[in-house]
């Protein structure tokens, strides 16, 4: 379905033009209605905006604030001690001179402003040395070109009109089209708002909900009269984002639920094996969850579900018992992790937790060796491979399974729908369950992995001991390994934890084997240190793993592979080394790793996080103020809770939904006005209304549906496609 208006009427909108338009459409702007669906991302707080001459006054409640002034002086210069480039910029608004420094992002910042230039620059106002006002870092904003430039501007603020801020990109900027830019080619476009925005939800909806129409929505969030008419514009374009995602939800589960599906309700010898071997009892929630997955299994319709549980609450033997089950029938099952790493130890606890029950377990990763990948493959082709764990190796075209009933998709949000759906054309009928270790509560998951049904591990077995968390600068350091020592005089074990990051793992790597040898002649002398990393080849993990296990090291020394699957309750301590570098959910899979045995562990993780600024060198300077900000939050999260729920609705919040999920997963690209977290009642709304469409209309093919057909067909159907191939 293509919109009534062309991509040339964007080249003939007043202040734009052939080049202009060319960029546009790069950025996939193609028309007016694509320019006007662009909504602002943020915008001026007049009610914040001060003189300068008034900043002194509020220096003391550290707040911050905005000033409107023009550009009088821009200046470089360096730094007395350093040495380095630091940018300054004076700006006046008639009742006084500000100036503003920034100590990084030079190269960025010198040709960022010109004289005479009006810009909105917000930050909390400090005193520098000599007393006087200044801004670090300031965000800004430019209103005009100069003072004669839109002299509107002026009374715009008079008036107490709110002014939205845009995105730009350096593309769009060359152009001219920065913030200010943007925001001039959509005020010139909003006459046009009725003829290129139709309504996409009856009438009847929009009524009973009260709801604005979509074109006065489209018309308040660009230039809103008020705060207030600027919250109903989102919430009417929240309430839209929501509605046909869950929507789409709806869908897929009607389409999942016409596939032809395999039941497993024979006898499962294996699986019974497992469960009267274990050397504990099965917690209440383990073996709810456990029910319901079986009841899934036994019924003719294919499984589509997703188990939740805090780290350490005990998934694994919970999926094991279901893929048990599976090749109990005869059928094989897939263990699918996010990393090769993780898959590596997933193969090896699976192999732990199966000795003795017969069945032939291979892992399929990337990096194998030919002959080693080639005897796999022919296994699993052969379907002597009954257990086959692997990474996304497992979804490449050259695996063939002689027949795949069963497959277990490990943190699933670092899995897009592509590839669920990829993995369904593996197995015609499979039945799939998916695992995360990232828990968000019930009614959000629900709502979020719509198509999925939920099953949640809300208890923890009853061995298990809080941990204390601790942050510690590196300046401290010395202490930490004095605590490190102490502990292990008292015959525990601990773990010393380097962050590893994907793109450089050599570099990486290097920093960690320099860091053990430093640890081993230095703050560790004498005590018996291992080191475990990516690179190792499995066989030597494998030994280093079990010599920890086993007690023949007081201290593991590791990159992030960790991470999951090792399980020590004589160890106690977990020292996170740049703790600011690790994400929340991260941080709490490592935390996991203490705290399984009778006695107290404690978790500290080392970072100078409030300057960590130095390793984000280069960054927008408003981009790096945020980074900074999010690294604290993770940490005070950390030591605030051990809740996994809690931690991963804080991650939810810092990361946003597009990245959490991934951004495939969420529609992150139509996610852009709605917060799952913070619209909650909207979604749970915008849910029960979009199932009711669902229920009475399983096709949209009813006239009264027509508007939502409409939409749901120009901007969700490939989204919808992809998730529903199998
Ligand atoms: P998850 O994958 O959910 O993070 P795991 O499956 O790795 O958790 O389980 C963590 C540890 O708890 C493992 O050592 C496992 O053997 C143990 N465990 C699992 N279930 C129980 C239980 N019911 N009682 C005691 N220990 C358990
Ligand atoms: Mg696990």
């Amino acid at each position: 379905m293509s919109a009534p208006s062309s991509s040339t009427d964007l080249q003939y909108l007043k202040g734009i033009g052939p080049r202009r338009a060319e960029v546009l459409q790069e950025h996939g702007i193609r028309s007016v209605r694509d320019l006007l669906l662009r909504f602002p991302f943020d915008y001026l707080d007049r009610s914040r905006i001060m003189t300068v001459r008034d900043l002194r006054k509020v220096v003391v409640d550290a707040v911050e604030v905005t000033v409107v002034a023009n550009v009088v002086k821009v200046e470089a210069r360096k730094t007395k001690k350093t040495h380095r480039m630091m940018f300054l910029l004076s700006v006046s608004d008639g009742t006084g001179t500000l100036s503003c420094v920034w100590f990084e992002g030079y190269r960025w910042l010198k040709d960022a402003f010109a004289e005479g230039e009006v810009l909105a620059l917000s930050a909390v106002p400090v005193f520098d040395r000599y007393g006087k006002v200044q801004f670090v870092h300031p965000q800004f904003d430019r209103l005009a070109s100069s003072e004669a430039d839109e002299p509107d501007w002026g009374k715009l603020f008079n008036t107490g009109a709110i002014i939205p801020k845009y995105s730009s990109t350096a593309e769009l900027t060359a152009v001219g089209l920065d913030s200010r830019g943007i925001r001039r080619i959509v005020r010139n476009a909003l006459p046009r708002v009725g003829a290129s925005i139709s309504e996409r939800l009856p009438a009847s909806l929009v009524g009973s909900e009260q709801l604005l129409p979509i074109h006065r929505a489209v018309e308040q969030v660009h230039f809103p009269p008020s705060w207030k008419a600027m919250g109903e514009a989102r919430k009417r374009l929240a309430f839209d984002e929501l509605f046909f995602i869950q929507l789409m939800m709806h869908l897929r589960r009607v389409a999942v639920a016409s596939q032809p599906g395999r039941r497993f309700d024979g006898p499962t010898p294996m699986a019974d094996r497992l469960l009267a071997s274990l050397p504990y009892q099965l917690t209440g929630a383990q073996r709810r969850v456990l029910n319901e997955i079986t009841a899934d299994m036994r019924s003719p319709r294919p499984m589509h579900r997703l188990l939740q549980g805090d780290v350490g609450s005990g998934k694994t033997v919970v999926a094991l018992l279901a893929c048990l089950r599976a090749i109990d029938h005869g059928a094989q099952a897939a263990f699918m992790a996010p990393t090769e790493v993780l898959a590596e130890q997933h193969a090896w606890t699976l192999r732990r937790l199966t000795e003795g029950l017969g069945i032939n377990i291979r892992s399929l990763i990337g990096g194998q060796k030919k002959r080693l990948r080639e005897d796999v493959l022919e296994d699993i082709h052969q379907g002597t491979a009954n257990l086959i764990v692997g990474t996304h190796a497992l979804l490449e075209g050259a695996v063939e399974f002689a027949d795949l009933g069963f497959a277990v998709i490990d943190e699933q949000h670092r899995f897009g729908v592509e590839q669920r759906a990829a993995l369904r054309k593996k197995g015609a009928d499979l039945d799939v369950l998916v695992m995360t270790a990232t828990p968000i509560p019930r009614t959000l998951a629900m709502s979020i992995y719509g198509d999925l049904d939920v099953s949640t591990i809300d208890e923890m077995p009853a061995n298990r001991r809080s941990i204390r968390t601790a942050i510690r600068t590196e300046e401290q350091k010395g202490r930490v390994y004095e605590f490190v020592r102490s502990e292990v005089a008292r015959g525990r074990q601990a773990y010393v934890v380097f962050p590893l990051i994907e793109r450089s793992e050599k570099v990486d790597l290097k920093a960690a084997t320099e860091a053990f040898d430093e640890l081993r002649i230095g703050p560790l002398n004498g005590l018996r240190l291992a080191l475990l990393h990516g690179r190792q080849p499995s066989e030597e993990k494998e030994r280093v793993m079990r010599g920890f296990q086993e007690g023949n090291a007081d201290v593991l020394v590791s990159t992030t592979v960790i991470e999951v699957g090792i399980d020590v309750p004589n160890a106690t301590v977990m020292i996170v080394e740049n703790a600011e570098r690790f994400g929340l959910s991260q941080l709490h899979q490592l935390r996991g790793r203490v705290g399984r045995g009778a006695d107290q562990s404690y978790c500290i993780l080392v970072s100078n996080a409030p300057l960590y600024h130095k390793s984000l060198k280069g960054m927008d300077p408003a981009e790096q103020k945020a980074e900074e900000n999010r690294a604290v939050r993770r940490l005070k999260t950390m030591e605030e809770t051990t809740d996994g729920f809690k931690i991963s609705e804080v991650d939810l919040e810092l990361r946003g939904p597009g990245e959490f999920f991934g951004t495939r997963q969420s529609g992150a690209p139509m996610l852009t006005m709605a917060d799952p977290i913070r619209d909650r009642d909207l979604l749970d709304r915008a849910r029960l209304l979009s199932g009711r469409v669902v229920e009475a209309d399983p096709h949209l093919r009813k006239p009264e549906h027509r508007e939502i057909r409409v939409h749901f067909e120009e901007y969700y159907r490939d989204l919808f496609d992809l998730g529903s191939v199998g």
